[in-house]
């Protein structure tokens, strides 16, 4: 799936155009900072961690990348496939739980586009038992949903498929 990188470049690669350096105007997820204001649990070069403010479930985190280089999963390839795979890895150390949830939005289901992953922890709220519907497909797929896990991401990436609302499963969908 390497030559997918060719009309992509990676969420990581330090080339990647960036819409105003990287922060852009008016995208709330761009100030995310302790100083404006957000519970930030965590933070490095490429990732930032901190709470939501309408929590639907017992602990709700937003994983985000620092820099706005994609605004939603639509726009993902497989060339992402490392970065997804870090911020997952960051969602678990920090939320160990087999029950801990992940995912993204897909659009028009996602209300903020700046790509962020959220991390909720149960008991869900009345709302967080629906907003957040995982469909497992073939091949570690999806179905039709709004919401797809990191896993789903990968498998559907590293399967040359894009990730919207339908089933995708690849180059047979
Ligand atoms: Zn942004
Ligand atoms: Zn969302």
């Amino acid at each position: 799936m390497k030559f997918l990188s060719c009309f992509r470049r990676p969420l990581e690669d330090p080339e990647r155009p960036l819409l105003n350096d990287g922060y852009q105007a008016g995208c709330v997820f761009c100030t995310v900072s302790k100083d404006n204001g957000f519970a930030v649990e965590y933070e490095d070069e490429e990732l930032i961690v901190f709470r939501d403010r309408w929590p639907r479930a017992l602990e709700h985190l937003l994983v985000i990348p620092r820099r706005h280089t994609v605004s939603t999963v639509h726009e993902l390839t497989a060339a992402d496939i490392p970065f997804i795979e870090r911020m997952a890895a960051r969602a678990r150390s920090l939320r160990p739980g087999n029950d801990v949830k992940l995912g993204f939005h897909i659009p028009p289901m996602s209300s903020v586009h700046h790509l962020h992953m959220h991390v909720l922890v149960p008991p869900f709220t009345l709302l967080g038992k629906v907003q957040y519907p995982v469909r497992m497909g073939e091949d570690g797929g999806k179905k039709w949903t709004w919401f797809v896990t990191p896993s789903q991401v990968v498998s559907i990436l590293e399967n040359g498929g894009t990730i919207g609302l339908k089933a995708r499963a690849g180059k047979k969908a």
